[in-house]
């Protein structure tokens, strides 16, 4: 059973939803973070304990909360789904825990934002399941001690490194989500297009795949657009030729990368090989340093297009042969 303790919308959930895997095989890639979870899954099942907490943390879309929702199914527990901007005072957090059920998986999206005071009431509640109020203020004020049922929380965030360190801490598991491979996203894209009734021949899968940006929310939303373009012409299966006409219609670059990248590479490109800094690129690019930090760089960075240095970033020799230019040191950075 899913809540959602707050109406959080994600995104493309009135789309996608039936496209989110059910099953640990549909759920493809990240197969290292299956291997651990399903051992750390059976043991916690074997103990009759709640599973430890978790955390998930990498940029957006990569499947933190799918796997979640995994979770909660193969542990047979309600999961509830929550996000940390949602939960503004401490007495909304006591609210969710003390309606919790013993073994429920409480699911906190991007929480990196929980403020100090709310963080306070997650400590002892994570370590020893229990809520401290404090009543009052001054010398009246009184601490009362809740006991909380046994839970899991799975906390996801793209800023691992903004995590204050006792809250960290208190996940018993942390696991780094990776960017998928192609054969990885085609697959994803194959059992996504069966599910929508228009096949994606192979091929078409590999194309899509490759300018996904190594993540399937992007492969999935490209899928659907090609899908309408298929449709349009009656095409019962996604082909090749039909799949690279409506992705260039769609302005998808070859190697998949968006606007916002090519934007962020041309703008180190033209700084001619010396480093540029998080708020000068934010200020040239009119976009927060959150964004580039949490969604556009990571790719760039895990695909070798730029570099990081103490200095800032700058682009490597690869962006610099991608734009058909010359490097300017020369091969010394
Ligand atoms: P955010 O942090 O931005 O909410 P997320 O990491 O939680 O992102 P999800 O919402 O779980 O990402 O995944 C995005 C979409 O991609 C989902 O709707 C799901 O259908 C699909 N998806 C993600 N990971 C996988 C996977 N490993 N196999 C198949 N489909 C996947």
């Amino acid at each position: 059973r899913i809540v959602e303790v707050e109406s959080v919308s994600f995104e493309e959930d009135n789309n996608e939803v039936n496209l989110r895997p059910s099953s640990w095989d549909d759920y493809i890639g990240q197969e290292k973070i299956k291997r651990n979870l399903k051992v750390f899954i059976e043991a916690s099942r074997k103990r009759n304990e709640a599973l430890d907490h978790i955390l998930f943390y990498g940029p957006p879309g990569l499947g933190k909360t799918t796997i979640s929702y995994l979770i909660s199914n193969e542990m047979d527990t309600n999961i509830k789904i929550t996000a940390g901007p949602m939960i503004e005072k401490s007495g909304d957090l006591a609210a969710i825990l003390t309606n919790l059920e013993e073994g429920d998986i409480l699911f906190i999206d991007e929480i990196h934002r929980l403020s100090p005071a709310v963080e306070e009431i997650l400590y002892p509640a994570m370590e020893d399941y229990r809520l401290d109020i404090i009543i009052g203020s001054g010398p009246a004020a009184q601490t009362v001690k809740i006991d909380l049922p046994r839970f899991t929380l799975i906390g996801a965030t793209t800023r691992a490194g903004m995590l204050s360190n006792p809250l960290r801490e208190r996940f018993g598991m942390h696991f780094r989500m990776q960017f998928y491979n192609h054969e990885e996203l085609a697959k994803i894209i194959q059992i996504a297009s069966t599910k929508l009734n228009k096949y994606c021949q192979n091929d078409a899968a590999e194309e899509i795949s490759r300018r996904s940006r190594g993540t399937p929310r992007v492969a999935l939303r490209l899928l659907r657009r090609v899908r309408d373009f298929a449709e349009v012409e009656n095409e019962d299966e996604i082909h090749l030729k039909r799949c690279k006409y409506a992705l260039d219609e769609l302005g998808v670059n070859e190697s998949g990368f968006d606007e916002m990248d090519i934007n962020l590479l041309e703008l180190l490109v033209s700084n001619k090989g010396k480093p540029m800094g998080l708020s000068t690129m934010a200020a040239a690019l009119s976009e927060d340093e959150g964004t580039i930090e949490d969604a556009i760089e990571p790719y760039l960075l895990a695909n070798g297009f730029i570099e990081r240095t103490a200095r800032g970033r700058i682009a490597s020799i690869k962006t610099y042969e991608m734009f058909r230019l010359s490097y300017p040191n020369s091969g010394k950075l």
